[in-house]
Formats: C-alpha cells, structure tokens, sequence
C-alpha cells in the first residue's frame, strides 16, 4: 500500500489503527458472500450437504481475500475523506 495518495497527495494512514474499522466492512462483504455461495449452492445441488457448503464457502472467502481486503480499507477511508484533486496544488 503506498504511503500517500500520487494523484492528491493524502496520507492513506491518517491515523494509527485507522483501518480497523475497515474489518466491519469486509465482515458485511463476507456474509452477503456466504449468503450468495448458500444460494447458488442450493439451486445446483439435489442433495446439500453442510460440510460441502462450508467448504465452499472457505473457497470463496479465500479467493476473494485479496479483493475484500483492498475493497473494504477503500470503502471505509471513501467514508471518512472526500476526493479532492486540488488538494495537492494547495
Ligand atoms: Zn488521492
């Protein structure tokens, strides 16, 4: 993760621990992700099987570790500091 923003010059650390909250986040993109593996999984299979779900669902949350957890510290710093393309001229 780079220190400060290139385009606008933010710190993207504005204060120690601040990503903290951004667990709420991915925690609200994980269980929409459960939801959803839970639905799919339930149209495609005759016979379901509670162990194959959870280990689905393990699939997936790993899979898309990576982009929950770059999504969700964005959301979260979006929540808080507004986009300003002057910013760094000033
Ligand atoms: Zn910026």
């Amino acid at each position: 993760m780079n220190p400060v923003c290139q385009a606008c010059g933010q710190t993207f650390e504005p204060e120690p621990g601040f990503y903290f909250g951004a667990m709420f986040i991915s925690y609200a993109m994980n269980t929409a992700l459960f939801i959803l593996v839970w639905v799919i999984y339930s149209y495609l299979t005759s016979n379901f099987s509670i162990v194959t779900l959870l280990i689905l669902m393990g699939i997936a949350s790993i899979l898309l570790l990576p982009i929950f957890f770059r999504l969700s510290r964005t959301i979260w710093i979006y929540i808080f500091i507004r986009f300003d393309s002057k910013a760094k001229a000033d």
